[in-house]
C-alpha cells in the first residue's frame, strides 16, 4: 500500500515530458483520456467497475468536466438502483468518554480541556423517540470506545445491549445502528440478540502504517476482525475512511479494494476537520481529494450500497453537494435543545435546528430527491441479510 505524498492532480493520467513538450502532444493525450474517461464510466454505469487502475484514474481527475461526468454517472448509478429514494439517520452520540487516543479526534482520551457527558438511559431514548417521530429510518447509537461496567451484563437494562433493546421498543422497532468501538465478542453477540441491525466501525485508512499514526496503540487486524465476526452473527456492516490526511489516490483505491472484500454495506468517507486539543490540530494536509469525488467513485464501486452524505463536516450548507455526488443517506441528524454533539464538528448546525428532516427537506428536493418510506429502508436491509441468524431482539 501507499505511503501519504503531495495531493495528486491530473498530471497523473499519463502525461510524460515529452508529451507535454508541444500543444498537439497535450492534445492527444487529453483525448485519450477523455475516452478512457467514457468507457470507465460506461463500465461502471454497468456496475462493472474495476479496482486499481480504474479506481485510480476516477479518484485523479482535476478537471472541473470530468469531474461532472463522474458525478453524472454516479448518480444515474443510484437512480438506478435506489430510484430518489433517500433514508435519514438519526444520530445520538451518548456518551463522549473514549479509553482511546486518536491523533485526529477531539474526544481522544488526552484531550483533557474537552468536557464530556454520559447521557443517562431515559435522556437516550427520549432523544431517540424525538428522532424515530421526526422521520428517521434508522437510530444511530454512538459513543465513545468505554468497557461496559461489570454490572452491566448482557440483558442487564443499562447494558448496550439493554440500551438497545428498549431503544427499539421506544422506537416501534425502528432499525438500530451500533458505533461502540472495538468490544469484546461477547458484547457483539448480545448487541446481534437484542437486534441491532447494523455495526459501524471506521477503520478510517487501510494502510497499516497509517492506521498506526491515527489510531495511536490500537491493533488494525483487531478492527477489521470485529467487523467479520459482526458479520457472522447477522449485523450490517458500515466501514468508513478519512480524508484530507494526505491520502493519494492510490491510497483511498487500496481502502476501496478492501472495503469490497468486506462486502460492506455501508461506506462512508468523511474529511478530515482538524481539532483542538488533538496532535493533529495545526495539519493542513488536504483535502488531497474531494469528498465529492470520493463518494461518486464509492457509488460506481458500490452501486448497490448505502452511502452517506453527513451533515457532521459541512452541515447543511454542505449536503447537496454530496447527494449530487451519489450518496443516498443522510446521516447525522441530531435532535437540538439535548445537549448532544457531533463528532467532527461538535456543535455545527445542532442547535439552529439545521440537522432535522425538516431542515434537509427543501435540498432533497432541489436534488430531485425525497425522503423513502420506511418499508423501503426495512426491504433493504432484509434483502442484505442473507447471512442473518435468527436474532432474539424486537425487530
Ligand atoms: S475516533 Fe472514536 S475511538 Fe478514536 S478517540 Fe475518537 S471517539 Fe475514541
Amino acid at each position: 500500500m501507499s505511503e501519504p505524498t503531495a495531493p495528486a492532480r491530473a498530471g497523473d493520467l499519463g502525461v510524460s515530458d515529452r508529451q507535454d513538450s508541444g500543444k498537439g502532444d497535450r492534445t492527444i493525450v487529453m483525448q485519450r483520456n477523455q475516452r478512457r474517461l467514457k468507457t470507465i464510466l460506461g463500465r461502471a454505469t454497468d456496475d462493472r467497475l474495476g479496482d486499481g487502475e480504474d479506481l485510480r484514474f476516477l479518484l485523479s481527475l482535476a478537471d472541473e468536466e470530468d469531474r461532472e461526468a463522474l458525478f453524472a454517472a454516479a448518480r444515474e448509478v443510484r437512480r438506478r438502483h435506489f430510484g430518489s429514494a433517500v433514508f435519514l439517520y438519526g444520530f445520538v452520540y451518548f456518551s463522549t468518554f473514549c479509553r482511546n487516543d486518536c491523533a485526529f479526534c477531539h474526544y481522544r482520551r488526552s484531550n483533557v480541556a474537552l468536557p464530556r457527558y454520559r447521557k443517562s438511559p431515559e435522556e437516550i431514548l427520549q432523544a431517540a423517540g424525538t428522532l424515530a417521530a421526526s422521520g428517521v429510518h434508522l437510530i444511530d447509537l454512538t459513543m465513545g470506545e468505554w468497557p461496559e461496567r461489570p454490572a452491566a451484563r448482557p440483558g442487564q437494562p443499562d447494558s448496550l445491549a439493554g440500551l438497545v433493546r428498549r431503544v427499539k421498543a421506544r422506537c416501534g422497532g425502528l432499525p438500530v445502528m451500533v458505533s461502540p468501538g472495538v468490544v469484546p465478542d461477547s458484547t457483539l453477540a448480545a448487541l446481534a440478540a437484542a437486534g441491532a441491525d447494523w455495526y459501524a466501525c471506521y477503520q478510517e485508512t487501510h494502510n497499516p502504517r497509517r492506521f498506526a499514526r491515527l489510531r495511536v496503540g490500537q491493533s488494525y487486524a483487531e478492527r477489521m476482525q470485529k467487523k467479520s465476526t459482526a458479520q457472522a452473527l447477522g449485523m450490517l456492516i458500515e466501514e468508513g475512511i478519512l480524508i484530507g490526511i494526505g491520502e493519494r489516490p492510490a491510497d483511498v483505491a487500496d481502502s476501496i479494494a478492501a472495503m469490497r472484500a468486506l462486502d460492506a454495506d455501508q461506506v462512508r468517507v468523511m474529511t478530515f476537520v482538524p481539532q483542538e486539543g488533538t496532535p493533529m490540530a495545526a495539519s493542513a494536509l488536504g483535502p488531497a481529494l474531494g469528498e465529492a469525488v470520493v463518494i461518486a467513485v464509492l457509488r460506481l464501486a458500490f452501486p448497490d450500497r448505502l452511502i452517506p452524505a453527513s451533515l457532521d463536516v459541512g452541515g447543511l450548507a454542505g449536503l447537496a453537494e454530496r447527494l449530487d455526488a451519489g450518496a443516498n443517506v443522510v446521516t447525522s441528524l441530531v435532535v437540538p435543545g439535548k445537549g448532544l454533539a457531533g463528532v467532527a464538528h461538535a456543535s455545527l448546525d445542532i442547535e439552529e435546528a439545521r440537522r432535522t428532516p425538516q431542515a434537509i427537506g427543501p435540498v432533497l428536493a432541489r436534488c430531485g430527491l425525497g425522503v423513502a418510506d420506511r418499508q423501503a429502508y426495512r426491504h433493504w436491509i432484509d434483502r442484505r441479510r442473507p447471512r442473518a441468524l435468527p436474532q432474539a431482539g424486537a425487530r
